[in-house]
């Protein structure tokens, strides 16, 4: 069954200034390399639907959300720290953003699509109840995860995140739940140094020094991932697909390729097939080397696809 392809072109409305690295080349760099290689018409694409306020507050209280409609300017640039901006356009694309892991989900889980792909921006993963960090205001793979829970069909809910960066917010969004079982690898010691050491059954965090190879990452989720993910017995996966931990790109230290995240999304399909009749919903996160992240989203569909 083909793969959903979910996005919208008002996330590239989103603009936090020329020099910021989370920028809108970043879609359209995915879109050019899937259109050059003929990936985006074995796809079905659909355009995202932007979440409720409802569902957004499944994730956030609703300080954090009024609180982002304060800050949100009607022209120029609000810094919310020191690398997070809004413009006047942010919180509709966070909000198409959040709305297309919801889609994703629903296709999945009705058995419309064996999986899904949502290439969204502003990423989200940074994103605490009460925080908007790290370039993220909405967690869109939390309000995902927290919408497939309320479906009578799923019960348990693993969220795997192979981001150069620790998901913080989906950690703080789910340490108490344990139906849902996070894992992650990522740089470290590095950004955003908070909940990486908490310990929960239900968080795994595979942390991996600078300039390690690319064989560790595969060792942390062949070795560690997996029985984890075996054991919980999800009924969906989620994938926090960041491409930043490649080692073009500029953000962070971690040497993968293509190559690594075909073995990685391969891994993740075939336990999929296993254990969920292969439902994946898998949303876009970080990787900030445009040319970089266009193959490595490529690699990962390709996989998602079946090729
Ligand atoms: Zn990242």
């Amino acid at each position: 069954m083909t793969t959903a392809f979910i996005s919208h072109a008002d996330c590239c409305l989103h603009n936090m200034g020329p020099e910021h690295p989370e920028s809108p080349l970043r879609l359209l760099a995915i879109r050019k390399v899937l259109e050059r290689t003929g990936l985006m018409q074995e796809l079905a694409e659909y355009s995202a639907i932007p979440a409720s306020t409802l569902q957004i507050e499944q994730a956030h209280s609703r300080q954090h959300r009024t609180g982002l409609e304060r800050q949100q300017p009607e022209a120029g640039i609000f810094h919310a720290d020191d690398d997070t901006a809004l413009c006047p356009y942010t919180l509709n694309a966070a909000t198409l953003a959040a709305g297309a892991s919801i889609q994703a989900t629903d296709l999945v889980l009705s058995g419309a699509r064996t999986n899904a792909f949502c290439s969204i921006r502003p990423p989200g993963h940074h994103a605490e109840q009460n925080l908007a960090m790290g370039f993220c205001f909405y967690n869109n793979v939390a309000i995902g995860a927290l919408h497939a829970l309320q479906q009578p069909s799923v019960q348990r809910v693993a969220i795997v995140d192979f981001d150069v960066h620790y998901g913080n917010g989906t950690v703080d969004i789910f340490k108490d739940r344990p139906e849902v079982l996070v894992c992650s690898t990522f740089q470290h010691p590095y950004y955003p140094e908070r909940y990486q050491d908490i310990q929960r059954d239900n968080i795994l965090n595979c942390p991996l020094p600078a300039y390690s190879k690319p064989a560790l990452f595969r060792h942390a989720l062949e070795d560690r991932w997996l029985p984890a993910l075996q054991a919980h017995k999800p009924d969906i996966i989620f994938i926090s697909a960041g491409f930043d931990a490649h080692q073009e790109d500029p953000m962070a230290d971690l040497e993968l390729t293509e190559d690594d995240y075909r073995w990685a999304t391969q891994l993740l399909t075939d336990l999929a097939r296993q254990c969920c009749n292969g439902r994946i919903v898998s949303v876009l996160e970080g990787g900030y080397n445009p040319v970089a992240l266009g193959f490595s989203v490529q690699a990962h569909l390709e996989v998602l696809a079946g090729y």
